[in-house]
């Protein structure tokens, strides 16, 4: 299973789906894209190969735009189908997630959200926390999505690595890790997201790993921002140099 994104000025898919391949290595079942093209959000995902998910793309959806996220999945909860596959929306369409891991208190998570109205269309842990998140950021009062993310990491239990983003703010990518990895390549003026780092290598030599517990905003233009999940304090992060 894997996870890849970018944020930048390039064109996002070509970089997403090479990543994808790279990261085959790692085991999956299906796989999936959501690029936001300047306006709206395009999805594509399917059971089965990343090959698979190119050729429907193809046939689907515009390749265009320099924000996006990519997965791989090693089904946990749900079976592989492409309905569980990721990404997914949450229920308002407005944010859309990719998570490698498993979300341990996802059926207490589920029932409470039931209770407040919103619905699933897949069987899968990660749909239950994008929606916690989407939760959280309206009650709050439509708070920022990095602050929305740390509050509902705190109520989850389990393992993860994470990139979500907001259509309604799509200039930037919210990433986050426990127990799973989760790699970020800094470019000049974009950012490389990777389960490793061989789906960024070709573009830039600096990474940061993020440690447990950590979650970092990348942000068009802006400095990169990690912090810990915990208790918010900002990280200074280890800047390495890949060879
Ligand atoms: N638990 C999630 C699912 O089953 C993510 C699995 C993965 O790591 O790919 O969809």
């Amino acid at each position: 299973c894997g996870i890849v994104g970018y944020i930048g000025h390039r064109e996002a898919y070509p970089i997403i789906l090479k990543g994808l391949q790279r990261l085959e290595y790692r085991g999956y079942d299906s796989a999936g894209v959501a690029l936001f093209d300047g306006t709206d959000i395009k999805l594509c995902k399917t059971k089965g190969k990343v090959a698979d998910l190119e050729h429907r793309v193809k046939d689907e959806i515009s390749t265009k735009g320099t924000l996006g996220i990519g997965h791989t999945r090693w089904a946990t909860h749900g079976v592989p189908n492409d309905v569980n596959s990721h990404p997914h929306y949450s229920n308002s369409g407005n944010l859309v997630i990719i998570h490698n891991g498993i979300i341990e208190n996802y059926e207490s998570l589920k029932k409470e959200l039931l209770k407040r109205g919103y619905n699933f269309k897949s069987e899968t842990d990660t749909e239950i926390l994008v929606n916690l998140i989407e939760d959280v950021k309206i009650n709050e009062g439509n708070i920022k999505l990095g602050k929305a993310v740390q509050i509902a990491l705190n109520q989850v239990v389990g393992a993860y690595a994470i990139a979500v983003f907001d259509k309604t703010k799509p200039d930037e990518i919210v990433v986050a890790k426990l127990g799973s990895p989760l790699a970020i390549g800094i470019g000049e003026d974009e950012f490389f997201i990777a389960s490793d780092a061989s789906p960024f290598i070709e573009y830039t030599k600096n990474a940061i790993y993020l440690e447990d517990e950590e979650m970092a905003i990348v942000r068009r233009g802006k400095d990169i921002k990690v912090r810990k999940i915990k208790d918010d304090s900002l990280v200074d992060p280890y800047m390495q140099e890949l060879q």
